[in-house]
């Protein structure tokens, strides 16, 4: 456990990271065990051993709040924890009971970790998370059949001193070990899949609008059926003149106008869409299941309402226009990236027809012809 202890602080470092809290929740889980063979008064070890198992626990709890999203409650934890070393102390120091000392340890270690449980478990989607909580779940069910059989049934020594080599300790050692080590191991899976995804979802976005990149937007289309491919239609768009927006009005300017795009594009386009910055000032937009016709009269809206845009409020004076060029897949082509070739041949075609409209890409018989004029 001190090894997965360290292993995890070492990935989660001392920030607030789901690594770092199991982590900490490892190291003293670990320190749980020394607490019968240090020495040092029974009494002592009991109040130390508590001590750091409400403090792994608490943790354990936090570690998957944290993964998982949730609310932390960090207050109500805190004072529950507060409460049940309260009760122990009375349990070991006032009573001098053992059996009460386990019940009460065990019920408020089965609630730091049951709570949190009860949160997150509904939100565990991935294979990895469902063991995960799996695994907690179990730990959770053990404690409480574990006190049942020994505390209910069985009846044990009340006295403090003979906890040691109690068959109770025995039973609580070999699983909790056991426990402990699919813990981890979940732990140590759900952290690597989780960062893993944070790489990959920052691999494949642009930082500066959320948008897909290029490769977030060709990963996304290869997931997509030939039939679902010819169904939709590519759009791409390009900011007029956007140099000048630079150099009249600045760079960060030009990021707002950018960031705005986006926004616009993420607004007025289906949910389904895939919405792309291939870098510079260039958008790429796959639609699903759409017309050509439907899709460019939605690109000439969208056109529409930028060039209407209110820039002052980012240190742009002037009005901001944008070219759209819009081409339908077809079933003879091998990749996207000849649609897109055609759609980027219709914008130009709209670059060059005076900017701030739509033009259509008509397949094989290429057609300038089927321009949408701009609104006066
Ligand atoms: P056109 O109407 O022909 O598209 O003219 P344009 O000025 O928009 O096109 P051009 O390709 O000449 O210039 C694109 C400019 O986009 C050049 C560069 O300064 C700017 N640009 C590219 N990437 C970014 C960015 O991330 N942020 C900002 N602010 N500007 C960028
Ligand atoms: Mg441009
Ligand atoms: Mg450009």
């Amino acid at each position: 456990m001190t090894l997965f202890g360290l292993v995890f602080l070492v990935i989660g470092g001392l920030s607030e990271s789901t690594a770092s809290a199991w982590g900490v929740a490892f190291i003293f889980g670990a320190a749980s065990f020394v607490a019968p063979v240090l020495p040092m008064p029974v009494m002592l070890q009991s109040l130390f051993g508590n001590a750091t198992i409400l403090v792994s626990f608490f943790y354990y709890g936090e570690a998957l709040l944290r993964h998982f999203g949730a609310p932390r409650l960090i207050a109500v934890r805190l004072i529950f924890s507060l409460l049940a070393y309260a009760s122990l102390i009375v349990a070991i120091v006032g009573a001098q009971s053992r059996s009460l000392e386990l019940a009460t340890s065990d019920v408020a270690v089965a609630l730091l970790l049951g709570g949190p449980l009860a949160l997150v478990i509904w939100r565990a989607r991935s294979l990895m998370d469902r063991v995960l909580v799996g695994v907690a779940a179990i730990a959770v069910i053990d404690i409480l059949v574990r006190l049942f059989i020994f505390n209910g049934l069985n009846g044990m020594s009340t006295e403090l001193a003979d906890f040691a080599g109690s068959s109770y300790t025995y039973y609580a050692q070999v699983n909790v070990g056991v426990l402990s080590v699919a813990f981890a191991m979940a732990g140590l899976g759900s952290v690597t899949v989780a960062t893993l995804e944070t790489y990959r979802h920052a691999a494949e976005r642009d930082p500066l609008t959320g948008l897909l990149n290029r490769r977030g937007f060709d990963s996304a289309v290869a997931s997509l059926s030939m039939a679902q491919r010819v169904a939709g239609i590519v759009m791409t768009c390009d900011i007029d003149n956007f140099k000048q927006v630079n150099d009249s009005s600045g760079h960060a300017s030009g990021d707002a106008v950018l960031a705005g795009l986006a926004a616009l594009l993420l607004s007025r386009l289906p949910s389904t869409a895939l919405v792309a910055r291939f870098g510079g000032e260039e958008f790429v937009v796959f639609l699903l299941d759409m017309p050509l016709a439907s899709g460019a009269a939605l690109g000439q809206s969208i056109r529409a309402d930028f060039s209407a845009s209110d820039w002052r409020s980012v240190g742009v004076q002037r009005q901001i226009t944008m070219s759209l060029g819009v081409a339908a897949p077809v079933m003879s082509e091998n990749s996207m990236h000849e649609a897109l070739a055609r759609a980027d041949r219709a914008l130009y075609a709209a670059k060059s027809a005076g900017r701030n409209q739509v033009v259509i890409d008509a397949g094989d018989s290429y057609v300038p012809g089927l321009r949408i004029a701009p609104a006066a």
